[in-house]
């Protein structure tokens, strides 16, 4: 197998610490970012190389981009993982906390692609991974900003590899379903807070404590299976396009394909 010179954010938990372990057992060089970097120090141990990031500050991007390429001298494998889902009701969230969403699924993902991408036209080779969700082709209820988000990084990824094929450079998006990871405990978090006094208050609160009685099930997929399909997109001279995994992924994307939409709107509304 290619060693490959790997960055990933959002090393620090869930899909991407598992994904940081898979890799670097591979023999790959994986530089993990995180904010909480004590966060990503059991990964040492098979050799990733851990950075401090916050993905939207752009000075805490460049310096780590800079980091690698300064050791390393190119960038094989960018991984856009770190994300967190903020729930609401569209009257509830505020524009800031909205901004502050789109900030890090969005703009961050935009901010470290920019900043990746002039070395990898050099080297005329890479391969971008973001990771969207099966939330970029469905939404599900009290998740407006979050879906308006991987909607958007759906567009983003297709646009950019239309833009980048003629560089040498692959993207493939992956398109996770439910996950155990803490992701489902923060969407829920934020939305009983955000509703908190307010006309959504009672709904709001059933749709979170589903979140979280799912979340704490057995039901959802292991984040391992999504570390294995990154792996694979990691590895594959030409990666898919589109990788839709994990716990009810493809049954829901399907029956949103074939649904007339109220129906599908009547399916999210009672499915907590
Ligand atoms: P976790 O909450 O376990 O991990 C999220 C990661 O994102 C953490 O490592 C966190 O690191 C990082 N992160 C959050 N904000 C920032 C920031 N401002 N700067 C840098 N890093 C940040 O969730 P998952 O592993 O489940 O999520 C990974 C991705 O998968 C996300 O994009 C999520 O939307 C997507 N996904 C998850 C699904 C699920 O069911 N779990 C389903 C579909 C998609 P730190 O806080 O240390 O910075």
């Amino acid at each position: 197998m290619e060693k490959k010179v790997i960055i990933l954010t959002g090393a620090s938990s869930g899909i991407g610490y598992q994904t940081a372990e898979m890799l670097a057992k591979q023999g790959h060089i994986v530089y993990g970012a995180a904010r909480r970097v004590e966060k990503m120090d059991a990964l040492k141990q098979f050799g990733v190389k851990t950075l401090q990031m916050d993905v939207t500050i752009e000075e805490s991007v460049d310096k780590a981009v800079k980091a690698i390429i300064a050791a390393e001298g190119r960038i094989d494998v960018l991984v856009n993982n770190a994300g967190y889902g903020s729930f609401g009701a569209i009257e509830d969230v505020s524009i800031a906390e909205a901004r502050k969403q789109f900030d890090v699924n969005i703009f961050g993902v935009a901010m470290l692609t920019k900043k990746v991408l002039p070395h990898m036209r050099k080297q005329h080779s890479g391969t971008i991974i973001n990771i969207s969700s099966m939330g970029g082709r469905l939404t599900i209820y009290f998740g407006a900003w979050y879906h308006a988000t991987k909607y958007a990084l759906e567009a983003f990824s297709d646009a950019l590899r239309m833009e980048t094929k003629g560089f040498g450079i692959n993207v493939a998006i992956i398109e996770p379903g439910g996950i155990k990871t803490p992701w489902g405990f923060i969407a829920a978090d934020h939305l009983e807070e955000s509703s908190k006094g307010g006309a959504y208050e009672e709904q709001a609160k059933k749709v979170a404590e589903g979140l979280r009685k799912l979340y704490s099930g057995n039901m959802m997929s292991s984040p391992e299976v999504i570390a294995k399909v990154i792996s694979r997109a990691t590895n594959a001279r030409r990666p898919k396009a589109r990788y839709l995994i994990g716990f009810g992924a493809k049954p829901l994307v399907f029956l949103h394909t074939i649904l007339p939409t109220r129906w599908f709107d009547f399916i999210m509304m009672h499915a907590s």
